[in-house]
This record gives C-alpha cells, structure tokens and sequence, in this order.
C-alpha cells in the first residue's frame, strides 16, 4: 500500500514506498542516483515526513518540523547505540528539499516483526494483562496497574499490520516460527540490549522510557542483524517525566497524547469506532504537538533543536 500525496521531487532519487510517516527513495536511474549507488552499494533515502498518526489514521494537517525531530533524535541514539548493535545509516548528505529530515541508509532486508521491548506497563500490554495477567504469554506478577514498573524489561514482540490495520501483539514463539529460533533469539537479545541502555540514558535525564519499538533487519553486504528505520523517538516510544510518574492512571508522556486526547475528547467530535476518518487538528493541538516533540528531544539530548 502506497500513500505518496506529500512526496517530493528530489534529484537523484525516485520515490518507491510511502508508510505512515516516512517516505523511501531508492537512486534513480540517472548519473547522480547511479553515483550514490556506486559510493554506497543498496541504499534508500529515508524521510521522515511532519504527518502524524493516530488510531491507524494518518492525521491532517502535519506538525511541522517533527520530521526533523524524529530524525535527528534517531541519529543521536544511533551514536549512543553504536557499540550496541550497527545502525542502517550511510549519510547524511541528502538533498537540500529534505535536508534534516532524511538520511541514506543501507537498505536492509526487514524481519517481519515489530521488536517491542516493555520496562512499564501501559497500552496494549496493559490490556492483555488485564485479560490474561501475562503479555505475550510472558506471566506477569499480580497487582499491576498502568504505569507499573515491571520486575525486569520484557520482549514483547508484534506482527507488523498492513497500512490501515493494528499491529498484533504475538508470542516469541511466532517470532520463532516467522524467523527461525537464532534469528528470534537475536532480535530479543538486541531489543533488550537497547531498551536497557536507552532506559538507564533517558532516566538519568528525568525521562522514564516506558517501552519502545524497533524495526531490525538483516545487512545483506554484512550479513549483520542491524537497527533499521528510526529509533527512540516519540513516534515509536513512549516517553514519560518521570517526576510526574504515579501507576494506576494513564502518565502524560512526550508524544502525540495531545492528539490522542484531543481526538477522543468532545470537542473532536469524531466516532472513533464509526465510518468517517478523524477531523483536521486545530492550530492549538498541532503547536502542543509540536512543542512535545522538541521537547522530548532537548530533555533526551541536552540540546535545543533549532528548527
Ligand atoms: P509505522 O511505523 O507507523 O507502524 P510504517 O512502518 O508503515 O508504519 P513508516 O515508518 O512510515 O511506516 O515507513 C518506513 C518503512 O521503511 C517501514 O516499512 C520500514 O520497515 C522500512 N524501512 C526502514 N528502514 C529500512 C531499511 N534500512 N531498509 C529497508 N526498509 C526500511
Ligand atoms: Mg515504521
């Protein structure tokens, strides 16, 4: 499934793949696409564009300047996990029209499997922990509220849903069978690995990392099980001030809960389980959005973004 209303002409590149939020380019057929490929063999320009997503709806209008967030908040993780496990970035030197907001990355071949690692308990894990007091099969102690710090972190994998659809919380035992048992001791491995890095960085800043989702894939020059798409970011964690960290209610968090909220409250107006898709954001929800987002990256990083 293909969304390419937002795309942009970039020279040397041709558009191939739209997700919710970023936008792939693969070389073109030119002189300048068949000199990146030449430096840099198999590559994608991965853009992160400013659309936001909710309730498996992309949202309009956009926040402007997440796309930068998102990417230059995965490209100072990536530096902090370098030891940790090798990343898909190749270059920042991309053109002018998507500058701060892309990178060329090594094209991976992408395991099918959203690698979720889970240190508090919220969200989707909350909810099938209330159903069956285990997530992913995983058994849980009893007493647990949302919010709850977990006893240790947990890797809570999920099948990737098709545009439009929910991701599916599953078994590591269907990671097995997706990937085979090395590969899916690897990506749990790996998923914990930097959970636990990103937790202790994010904690000794005053942010609780709740849990977050990796998309990992295989390096086919190297062979190496490597971190692909973006990471760490609001988009794919959920980030709390741990000063207001209190179990048994939802936490504020440094994400899209401005829109989340916005959209389930009355003044959206918008059925959630109806037919019609959401209302356009008004101009206030979309600057708390946007201030979340900047900042989440200057409590993480220690630095302003200049945007
Ligand atoms: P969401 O992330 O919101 O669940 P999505 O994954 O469909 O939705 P995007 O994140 O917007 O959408 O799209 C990025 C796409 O690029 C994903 O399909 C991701 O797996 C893929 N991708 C990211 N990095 C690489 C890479 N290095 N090689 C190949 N595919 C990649
Ligand atoms: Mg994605």
């Amino acid at each position: 499934m293909s969304l390419d209303a937002s795309t942009t002409t970039l020279p040397g590149w041709q558009h191939t793949y739209s997700g919710k939020v970023r936008d792939l380019y693969v070389p073109a057929d030119d002189e300048a696409g068949r000199a990146i490929t030449a430096e840099h063999g198999d590559v994608l320009l991965v853009v992160a564009s400013d659309r936001v997503s909710a309730f498996d709806h992309v949202l309009a209008p956009g926040i402007p300047g997440k796309g930068v967030v998102l990417t230059q908040l995965s490209l100072w993780w990536f530096a902090q996990l370098a030891d940790l496990v090798p990343n898909h970035v190749v270059s920042t030197d991309v053109p002018a029209a998507v500058a701060g907001r892309s990178m060329v990355c090594r094209r991976l071949t992408m395991f099918p499997v959203e690698c979720v690692a889970r240190g508090y308990l919220t969200g989707s894990g909350l909810a099938e922990y209330r159903a069956s007091g285990s997530v992913t099969g995983i058994a849980l102690p009893p007493g647990l509220t949302d919010g709850s710090r977990l006893p240790e972190p947990i890797f809570t994998p999920a099948t990737k849903a098709e545009l439009g659809e929910h991701d599916e919380n599953v078994p590591f035992s269907a990671v097995v069978d997706l990937v085979g048992a090395e590969a899916a001791g690897t990506l749990r491995e790996l998923t914990l690995a930097v959970y636990e890095r990103a937790e202790r960085i994010a904690r000794e800043r005053g942010v609780i990392l709740a849990d977050t989702k990796l998309e990992l894939g295989t390096d086919p020059a190297t062979g190496a099980v490597t971190l692909g798409d973006e990471v760490l970011t609001p988009d794919s964690s959920r980030f709390w001030p741990a000063d207001a960290w209190q179990p048994g209610q939802p936490q504020p968090s440094f994400d899209k809960q401005v829109v989340r909220d916005w959209l389930t409250s009355d003044a959206s107006g918008w059925d959630r389980a109806g037919d019609a898709p959401p209302p356009a954001l008004p101009a206030d929800v979309v600057e708390r959005t946007r201030a979340r987002y900047l900042e989440a990256y200057q409590r993480l990083t220690g630095t302003a973004l200049a945007l």
